[in-house]
């Protein structure tokens, strides 16, 4: 049951459902609140790209028909790896699993954890033994400070004698001798330790044949090579299921970017999606997405009449970065064809040659009429 997981004790299981829904719902604004203050971002750099305004009510010149074109087909998947920002659906995916898994306490499924271990040793003879196994993705550090915990927790149900827990892991020992730690089972601890000075607890070297220590290792090793060994929930670590969210989101993102049908020029160059934006300007967009005052490409959405340039080559966007007689100023060397991928790849990532495509769109949009062959 929802309610009897809550950390909240008193509230009913309809009231913590209540209380899931709403932090989702508000979490998922905020998402949308942030997606929304990054495309107004984008859309001051790339503007037409984005500007559902002017694609609605676009004005008649040649330029805005060229720009909604852009707009229209430049894919919505290259767009997104371009502008670094995850589709819609995966975020607010990430976002509800991690509501599930921070409210509701869902388990994420494992295969085998970390185990556990503690045994109370009198004299020679070993009179407590436990033992546990925590999820694959509880870490180390949790196994040994929740035995940590377990033992304490027994020590203190004892009869007050003074006693010692050896612990062969420095770090929690450590954390639970800080008040003020970020683990919870740590503070837990510290308090039980306080308030009762007769426990204490110091360090002992690991393996190294002490009696208590080695049966505290087998008994570790047995929950660990026990099938179906019962687990102890505990809670994973908050920065733990943040990395695991986004990594599994990237990864998606990832899998459709590669299998996707759309967007293929802008795979070629930027074949890694990212949360960064790419670095580009407009005109650079235009270039490599191959959707910009290119005669090829308006001739395909029949904003042109021809896909030849005026020089009597096809109007491509390699043709004007390397053997149009009309820009021969912002020429880059010619790359064979079959070297075209790669060519676009290093021009991509070259600064110099970046600003040759920058200066070559904008004197490619300045003198349209240049390009367009005589109809006569
Ligand atoms: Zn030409």
């Amino acid at each position: 049951m929802v309610g009897e997981n809550s950390q909240d004790a008193g509230l009913s299981a309809k009231n913590e459902m209540e209380r899931v829904m709403k932090s989702t719902l508000d979490r998922i604004h905020m998402e949308i609140n942030d997606r929304f203050f990054r495309l107004n971002e984008m859309d001051l750099k790339f503007g037409f790209l984005l500007n559902v305004e002017e694609l609605c009510c676009g004005h008649n010149t040649d330029d805005a028909i060229i720009k909604s074109a852009a707009r229209k087909i430049t894919s919505t998947a290259a767009l997104q790896v371009i502008l670094g920002i995850p589709p819609l659906h995966l975020q607010l995916q990430r976002e509800a699993r991690g509501t599930a898994l921070f409210r509701l306490r869902l388990p994420l499924s494992t295969n085998r954890g970390v185990d556990a271990a503690f045994c109370v040793l009198s004299d020679v003879n070993i009179t407590h033994r436990w033992s546990t196994r925590l999820s694959l993705r509880n870490t180390v550090f949790q196994a040994e400070i929740l035995a940590l915990l377990k033992a304490v927790e027994h020590a203190v149900s004892l009869p007050t004698q003074q006693l010692t827990i050896l612990v062969d892991n420095q770090a929690s020992i450590n954390s639970a001798a800080n008040p003020k730690s970020h683990n919870s089972i740590a503070r837990k601890i510290f308090k039980l330790l306080h308030s009762h000075p007769h426990i204490r607890v110091s360090w002992i070297k690991a393996h190294v044949g002490y009696i208590g220590n080695e049966e505290a290792d087998r008994l570790a090793k047995e929950a660990a090579e026990t099938e179906n060994f019962p687990e102890t929930p505990l809670e994973l670590p908050k920065s733990f299921i943040k990395t695991f969210l986004r990594q599994k989101m990237m990864a998606t993102w990832q899998m459709a970017w590669d299998d996707g049908d759309t967007g293929r020029l802008i795979h070629n160059i930027i074949p890694k999606v990212s949360l960064h934006p790419i670095n580009w300007t407009c005109n650079e967009v235009l270039f490599f997405t191959g959707h910009g005052p290119f005669p090829s490409f308006l001739h395909r959405f029949n904003l042109a009449e021809t896909s030849f340039c005026s020089c009597g080559g096809i109007g491509t966007p390699i043709h004007y970065a390397t053997v149009c007689l009309l820009t021969t100023s912002y020429h880059i060397a010619q790359p064979s064809q079959q070297h075209q991928p790669i060519w676009f790849r290093r021009v991509a990532n070259n600064s110099t040659s970046r600003r040759k495509i920058h200066n070559l769109l904008h004197f490619l949009q300045r003198e349209t009429s240049l390009f367009r062959p005589d109809p006569n």
